[in-house]
Parts: structure tokens; C-alpha cells; sequence
């Protein structure tokens, strides 16, 4: 007969919640696995597959794109197809993925031509101010709508309901692929040949459920991914370093280290694209407004950008890395970005970087600490920038400017980013602060606080400090050793 456990002393229990996490769990893709075309008969059908597939994918996409709510994966199915119901809902998983992504990205574009449109306005108004609106000619920014993507290339992101990776026990090939098809109980099964650096990455390693097919140009490409466990070294003692996500650096360390800058020359490039894509979109306006057919239309997306985008992520990763092989040893504390201080960024950036790619400096942070086996963890980032780590104050004031921070109740001055870096990682632990369920609430905390130290504060001067003799300050020799006077 089963007892009901006797309940835990609470030091007991207390010890099991601060037992230290041993390891992590990483999920890595191996990709490029070819589908052996030694039976074209079964690359036929997965192409018959896919061609049901991908529209009734495509139905939902431009479903989820255009709905009012954001988009939901576990949706009863309101299309028709002759798919399974599995494979159908692996269609609308699939499209809701692919939804939710181009959701955000218009969201950030959006938000870029909304500062686009106050920047205007602010640089208007002041032309005004100065009686020059006769000679301002700068064009007021307009928004040109984006398409629901368009699915080309033939993709199934599928799960372990559709797609199964069997080994194989014949010799001339590693794995059998099972995959659903339109014939009811009868699935397909493809043989799956590994490179030997494959073999070597997914030695005695379980596949991770989640499984990737797509065609490009005339070839079936496997996607398979793993979950690995990697050890985490970091001693419960460890030193504690905050990490600032920022504008001027990507990265600024509680030791006082800077990682990665947008600025110079990353940042004007950027700068001349953006006028590049403008003037397309202008040009593009004009001959719609001519009449010209959509499909005919120039496109405003530029090769320049994306590789200025990718550009901006490999520096990102740069400085990731850097920062990590300078603190091997260290517990890393950073913001927990929310798309609400993601745009407050992203302004402050005047959306040379597009919120997307500020969220990659967190993420990729996360990813580099997994990855060595380093303790990381979040925290709430709001008003890291302006409270005072020494009494608690809280306001803009204490920002003079950009790089300064100064405490208008004590005084205490430091650079802005090292600071916000110390308040990040002084607030790991903090649970007080991280069960505050909004803003308002975290602010409330940081003035109690701020109360407290002025209370103790006033009550040490009275105790500790005697009244002040002039005349010790007065003295003309600066003496190191006690006064002999
Ligand atoms: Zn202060």
C-alpha cells in the first residue's frame, strides 16, 4: 500500500528548490540530408503530396495573416482537403508558424514608419518654427501594405505523427523515412543515406520529433534536429556579470566591458539603404499610380538590406562570443526583452536595427551560454536604466544623457550602460521584484525601497555622524594620519 509521503521540513524543501541545474538541453538541426532518388516512383508521390499540401498550407497562412487574432495553431480545420487529419494539422501548425513570424515582421515595419512619421513631423514642425517650410522638401513617409507571403518552395515542417525516421537494418543506406500519404494506410517509406560528418553528428543521439522536408530546384532535402544535453559548469558560486543589451553597444558588461557597436560605418550603410528603399517604394508608388500590373511592379525589398541584416547578426554573434570567452567563468544575468522595451530600442535606434535583430543579441546570448555549459539566466529590465543602484531612486533625471548616469537624490555617477549592466545583475535572486506583475508595480518596489534607504539613511546621519567641525576642514596641511591637534 502506497503512503502518503510525510511532508518536508522546510529547509529540506528549501534545499531542493536552489539545487544547482546540472545541465541544459540544446536542440541542434542536421541539415542537407539528400532523399536517395533510387526509387523515383516514391519521390513522385511525395510530390503528389505536396502538391495538396502546400496550398491547403497556403489557405491557412493567408487565413492567419489576415485575422484579427493572433494566429492559433490548435484551430479546428475549416478548409477542405483529402489530407489525413494529422497531415491537416500539420498543414495548419505549419502555416500558423509561418503567420506568426510574418506578423511580427510587419508589426516592427510598422512601428519603424510610425517613428518614421513622427521624425517627419518633429522635423516639420521645427521648420516651421524657423519660417524655412517654404525650402523643406522632405517627402512624408507612406505605407505601402505588405503582402501575405507566398508559399514557393515546397516545404512540410512536419512532427512524429506524419514523419518517422526508422533505422535501417539494410546496409546500403542509414534510415528509412516513413512519411503519411494521400493513401490511407499506405505511407511512403524513402531511404535515407547519411555523410559520414552526419553519421558523426547524430552518433547515439535520439531525434528530436520535428522534421523538415523541402525540394530545391528538383532535389528532396532532410532536415533532421536532436536535443543534446550539455553539462553546465558554472559554480554556484560563480561571479555574477549583468549584461546589457543596448544601443551604442550590442553588449555592456557589469565589469565594465564593451562588446559590438551598430555605429560607423555599419550604421551609415544601413542609413543609405533605408534612402535606397525609399526611393524604390517611390518609384513603385508612381507607376501603380501609371497603372502598371503588381507582378510587374519593382520589388522595394533589397539584396543590399538582407545582406546588411545578416551582417548586423554575424557582428551580433561576434560579440557574443567574445564576451563569453572573456567570462568562461561567470554566471551571465541579462534583460528579458518584451517587444514593449524591444521598441523602446529599436527608437532609440532610429530603426537602422529593426527590432527582429535586436531580439537575436538575447536569444544568440542564450544559445553561446547553452552551448559552453554557462549558467544564464533573465530578468526583469524595467527601470534598470534609470534606478539608482545606491539608494533606489528612480527617474528619468538620472540620465542626463545617453552615456551618463547621475543620481539627482545622492549623487552617485557612473556610465549609463555599466550601471544598467550592475542593476541586471544585482536583481538575479531578486524574488520580490520578479513576482511584480506589471510596470507600475515594479516602480511602486524600487520607491519603497528608495523610502527605506532614505529612512536609514537620515536615522545614520543623526547616529553616526557627529556635528560637523569646521575647522577640520579648514586645515591648511593635509595630514594622513590621525589628527594630532
Ligand atoms: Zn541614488
Amino acid at each position: 500500500m502506497s503512503r502518503k509521503p510525510e511532508k518536508q521540513p522546510e529547509a529540506e524543501k528549501k534545499k531542493r528548490q536552489s539545487k544547482k541545474k546540472t545541465k541544459q538541453t540544446l536542440t541542434r538541426a542536421v541539415t542537407h540530408i539528400r532523399l536517395l532518388e533510387a526509387n523515383p516512383g516514391k519521390l513522385a508521390a511525395l510530390d503528389a503530396l505536396l502538391s495538396v499540401y502546400l496550398p491547403l498550407c497556403q489557405q491557412y497562412t493567408t487565413r492567419f495573416c489576415q485575422a484579427e487574432t493572433s494566429p492559433d495553431k490548435y484551430i479546428d480545420p475549416v478548409c477542405e482537403s483529402e489530407l489525413s487529419d494529422r497531415l491537416h494539422r500539420v498543414a495548419i501548425q505549419q502555416a500558423a508558424g509561418i503567420a506568426k513570424s510574418w506578423r511580427t515582421n510587419r508589426e516592427n515595419a510598422y512601428q519603424a514608419y510610425l517613428d518614421d512619421v513622427a521624425d517627419y513631423a518633429r522635423a516639420k514642425a521645427k521648420a516651421e518654427a524657423e519660417g524655412r517650410l517654404a525650402t523643406f522638401t522632405r517627402q512624408e513617409p507612406t505605407w505601402n501594405e505588405r503582402q501575405v507571403p507566398v508559399l514557393r518552395v515546397p516545404v512540410m515542417q512536419a512532427n512524429a505523427n506524419v514523419l518517422v525516421v526508422e533505422p535501417s537494418q539494410d546496409s546500403t543506406f542509414d534510415y528509412w523515412l516513413r512519411i503519411s500519404t494521400l493513401e490511407k494506410g499506405n505511407p511512403l517509406r524513402v531511404p535515407v543515406k547519411l555523410a559520414p560528418y552526419h553519421k558523426e553528428q547524430l552518433k547515439d543521439r535520439p531525434f528530436n520529433t520535428s522534421t523538415t522536408l523541402h525540394k530545391r530546384k528538383g532535389v528532396w532535402w532532410l532536415t533532421l534536429s536532436y536535443d543534446q544535453d550539455v553539462p553546465v559548469h558554472t559554480e554556484r558560486c560563480a561571479p555574477v556579470v549583468g549584461v546589457d543589451v543596448g544601443i551604442v553597444h550590442f553588449l555592456t558588461t557589469s565589469t565594465g566591458k564593451e562588446y559590438g557597436s551598430f555605429h560607423g560605418k555599419m550604421a551609415r550603410q544601413h542609413k543609405r539603404d533605408r534612402a535606397k528603399r525609399r526611393r524604390k517604394a517611390k518609384l513603385r508608388a508612381c507607376l501603380e499610380k501609371k497603372g502598371v500590373p503588381r507582378d510587374r511592379l519593382p520589388s522595394t525589398s533589397s539584396a543590399t538590406g538582407q545582406r546588411l541584416s545578416r551582417h548586423v547578426r554575424q557582428e551580433i554573434n561576434r560579440a557574443v562570443n567574445e564576451l563569453i570567452k572573456d567570462h568562461p567563468d561567470a554566471r551571465l544575468i541579462y534583460e528579458e526583452l518584451s517587444v514593449a522595451s524591444m521598441r523602446f530600442h529599436a527608437r532609440s535606434m532610429n530603426a537602422y536595427l529593426y527590432a527582429s535583430q535586436l531580439g537575436h543579441i538575447p536569444e544568440q546570448l542564450a544559445w553561446a551560454a547553452k552551448r559552453q555549459g554557462m549558467a544564464a539566466h533573465t530578468v526583469r529590465a524595467e527601470y534598470s536604466s534609470q534606478e539608482c543602484p545606491h539608494c533606489h531612486f528612480v527617474d528619468r533625471a538620472n540620465r542626463p544623457n545617453q552615456r551618463t548616469f547621475k543620481c539627482v537624490v545622492c549623487g552617485y555617477e557612473d556610465h549609463a550602460d555599466h550601471k544598467a549592466a550592475g542593476t541586471l545583475a544585482g536583481r538575479w535572486g531578486d524574488r520580490e521584484l520578479a513576482a511584480c506583475r506589471d510596470t507600475k508595480e515594479i516602480k511602486a518596489l524600487l520607491l519603497r525601497r528608495h523610502e527605506k534607504w532614505k529612512q536609514e539613511h537620515e536615522s545614520r546621519i543623526e547616529r553616526a555622524c557627529p556635528p560637523v567641525q569646521v575647522s577640520l576642514w579648514e586645515a591648511t596641511e593635509p595630514s594622513l594620519g590621525p589628527s594630532s591637534a
